[in-house]
């Protein structure tokens, strides 16, 4: 839970995810964590700040027991929270390093990261997507490990980003924009937001049955039960036609 630690992971991550605040990655691909967890994937979260002070938070500490117990229910190998400063988290040199340095030790094959702003919420949204998108770059920049503890560098093969708020729907039309099914991880993606008590008490019900009907909404357009929004900056690939619109008899 810290980033003093500098030497490789042992193992690497198959997905690292970027959220600014611990409950960001859950309500926006939590469901997609949890299956790929369940298929054997290694998945990780890293908070850039610990998301507080917030109204109904007793303080930090509360908050990193909840985000612990979300992680746990969504299956995660592992979840760290950077010191970046919470309401006041810029796009910098210094927090493009902090990422970079975590994309660097865990050397995943897939990022994951915020996708646009999301207006009358958190400006801190639109600062970590600038953030993770230039930790990214920064991670396979060679002759530069002075700035990275020795760490050496790591080139992310692919990187997506997930909308993140209940007016991001739009982005459905975006280009490289497609549908992650959670049928089968929709529960767990509801316990894992419900663990944040003192961000959704039960007063904010609400916001719950929001993140539930916007998952049924994008599953149902495709053609299942529940889905979540996953952009990716270049058109995809498909090796079979048929498969990947899932018309194989
Ligand atoms: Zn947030």
């Amino acid at each position: 839970m810290s980033e003093s630690t500098v030497s490789v992971a042992e193992i690497p991550l198959d997905v690292l995810a970027v959220g600014a605040h611990p409950d960001d990655v859950e309500i926006a691909i939590g469901g997609t964590l949890a299956r790929m967890a369940k298929q054997g994937y290694r998945v990780g979260i890293v908070d850039l700040t610990d998301g507080e002070p917030t109204p109904l938070s007793s303080g930090p500490e509360e908050r990193m027991r909840e985000a612990a117990e979300a992680a746990r229910i969504l299956g995660l190998t592992t979840r760290e929270t950077l010191t970046l400063p919470n309401r006041r988290l810029f796009d910098s040199f210094e927090a493009r390093v902090a990422l970079a340095k975590v994309i660097r030790r865990h050397r995943p094959r897939l990022v994951m990261g915020i996708a646009g702003k999301t207006p009358m919420a958190s400006p801190d949204h639109w600062q970590a997507m600038q953030i993770t998108d230039a930790a990214v770059f920064y991670a396979r920049l060679t002759k530069w490990d002075h700035e990275f503890d020795g760490l050496p560098v790591h080139t992310v093969p692919k990187q997506v980003w997930f909308p993140l708020g209940f007016e991001q729907q739009h982005l459905a039309d975006t280009a490289g924009a497609f549908v992650s099914d959670i049928t089968e991880t929709l529960e767990q993606k509801l316990a894992a937001v419900r663990a944040y008590k003192s961000q959704f008490p039960l007063a904010k019900d609400r916001v719950l049955r929001i993140v539930e009907a916007q998952a049924l909404a994008l599953g149902g357009v495709c053609g299942t039960l529940a889905g979540e929004m996953l952009i990716s900056p270049k058109p995809l690939l498909s090796m079979d036609v048929l498969k990947t619109l899932h018309v194989v008899s």
